[in-house]
């Protein structure tokens, strides 16, 4: 998962596109916490920054005025191929035989091998170990005259999952997959005050700015009006002096990732039409149906859990309380790359409020259980400060499976779920009870089809077939070559 935005000012808006891309990007800060970077095109060259960290500390105000240009894409990292050095942090950046582009890839692609035997000169020319250098070569090497017919004819190619944001000196292109497994959206950044004119606040088309990112609420912190998502299989060319264009390069198969509407994605961001608060509260009233327990009061794992223990609650008419403190400046938990330094930071990052826990009865609520790790410290932390009962309740069905489109879950082990039944968990945890909401009840609360969705890492259906290589899957570009004998095979079909 990573987070990505573009930008495309009008001429005298009196603001350059990096800063408002580093802003937006600020508000995709969740999405990818291990490097973040800006590119920017003036019309005739291209700049780009980038370095491993947060993006307050690297896109800070040493950085980002010395980029000028009106055009700018912006990326932070989580990464699921290649390790986490500055080689690979994004955007990527290359200069080919006919053009010079840079891109910000949010997803993970799925025939990486087969895509490095079509690139001339093989690995040997990547000066990075990531997907998304790969896929920048191939673009940046295409002999087409023009970039959109280069995406044209590479991207048939490319299989898994891809949202991405693409930077030429003229233009900023926003890319989705045919399944849309991550989510991608274009808005319009109102006009200067004094060039607002009848007919309408948004006025004509072509002297607006256009912006695109992973999430809703990058459009609300520079102000944008959401437009609409981009469609699976559609390429969105944002250019000054235009009228966004579509072009599709594939049949939209739809498969958007249901986890970035359970826990990923801001609460405070739409998706499919539903705000992912209300939707995470409803996902709480399900699960409140589906496993009712006897408690004192409904408490969330903070902050994540919150929605959907507000919306247990209030199904089970049980009262509502804050049972832990979390320290705000610590990032997520699950996000970190490394379970030595999962495992530091739930102690780090949670306390206890014992006045609130100590002899009462408690029905926890959290949005996923992925290793189990962190509930296990979660329940421990509990059970230390007081709690006479831990009911553990997950707004999500349980993890059966990795996840190859861009969720860092690839190793089938890891999973707790997967090699653990519901009960042996509950023991691992160290909970009184333990109950997981259905897919059923996420489709209820998200009143949508299960076929608009991918829900592979519960039910194991893949919308697209996945060539199962877990032992160097993530690593894939940095380790040595395979034999023709090793060929990987599918494990799974949706259908
Ligand atoms: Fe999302 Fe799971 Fe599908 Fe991955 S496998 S895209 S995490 S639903």
């Amino acid at each position: 998962m990573c987070g990505v935005f573009g930008a495309v000012l009008p001429a005298g808006s009196g603001v350059e596109a990096a800063q408002v891309a580093a802003l937006g990007l600020f508000a995709l800060q969740h999405r990818g916490q291990e490097s973040a970077g800006v590119a920017v095109s003036d019309g005739e060259q291209l700049m780009l920054y980038k370095d491993l960290g947060l993006i307050s500390s690297v896109l800070d105000e040493r950085r980002l005025p010395s980029l000028r240009g009106r055009l700018a894409i912006a990326h932070c990292r989580y990464s699921t191929t290649g390790s986490t050095i500055w080689e690979n942090a994004q955007p990527t950046f290359r200069m080919g035989p006919r053009r010079a582009i840079a891109v910000g890839h949010n997803g993970n692609l799925i025939n990486t091998r087969e895509l490095l035997a079509s690139l001339r000169g093989g690995r040997a020319r990547l000066p990075a170990s990531t997907d998304t250098e790969l896929l920048t070569a191939l673009l940046a090497d295409d002999p087409s005259a023009d970039l959109i017919e280069s995406l044209q004819r590479v991207l048939p190619k490319v299989r898994g999952a891809y949202s991405l944001v693409i930077l030429d000196e003229r233009r900023v292109i926003g890319v989705r997959d045919p399944f849309g497994f991550r989510p991608l959206v274009l808005g319009r950044l109102p006009l200067d005050a004094s060039q607002t004119r009848e007919p309408g606040f948004w006025g004509d088309d072509t002297d607006h700015g256009w912006v695109l990112s992973s999430e809703t609420a990058g459009l609300d912190i520079v102000g944008a009006e959401y437009v609409r998502d981009v469609e699976p299989g559609e390429i969105v060319v944002l250019q000054e002096g235009h009228a966004p264009q579509s072009i599709r390069f594939a049949e939209a198969t739809p498969a958007l990732c249901v986890f970035e509407l359970i826990y990923f994605a801001r609460p405070d961001s739409y998706m499919e039409g539903r705000n992912l608060y209300e939707a995470r509260r409803k996902m709480g009233v399900q699960l409140a149906l589906e496993h009712p327990v006897e408690a004192d009061f409904v408490m969330p794992v903070p902050d994540t859990g919150a929605p959907a223990a507000a919306g247990y609650a209030e199904s089970s008419g049980l009262p509502y309380r804050e049972g832990m403190v979390r320290n705000r400046y610590s990032g997520r938990t699950f996000i970190q790359p490394s379970q030595a330094m999962r495992q530091r930071g739930v102690s780090v990052k949670l306390n206890p409020l014992r006045e609130v826990v100590r002899g009462r009865r408690l029905v926890v609520v959290d949005d996923s259980i992925v290793r189990g790790t962190t509930t296990k410290q979660i329940v421990a932390l509990l059970r230390k400060a007081g709690a006479a009962e831990v009911h553990v309740r997950v707004s999500a069905p349980p993890i059966f499976h990795p996840c190859f489109y861009g969720i860092d879950t690839q190793i089938e082990t890891e999973l707790i779920a997967a090699t653990h039944t519901v009960p042996e968990i509950r023991d691992f945890i160290g909970a009184d009870s333990l109950a997981y909401l259905s897919i059923r009840g996420v489709l209820a609360a998200l009143e949508l089809p299960y076929e608009q969705f991918c829900f592979a890492c519960f039910d194991g259906r893949y919308p697209d077939p996945v060539p199962y290589d877990a032992e160097n899957h993530k690593f894939l570009l940095e380790e040595p070559l395979p034999s023709p004998s090793d060929e990987p095979h599918a494990v799974a079909t949706r259908g």
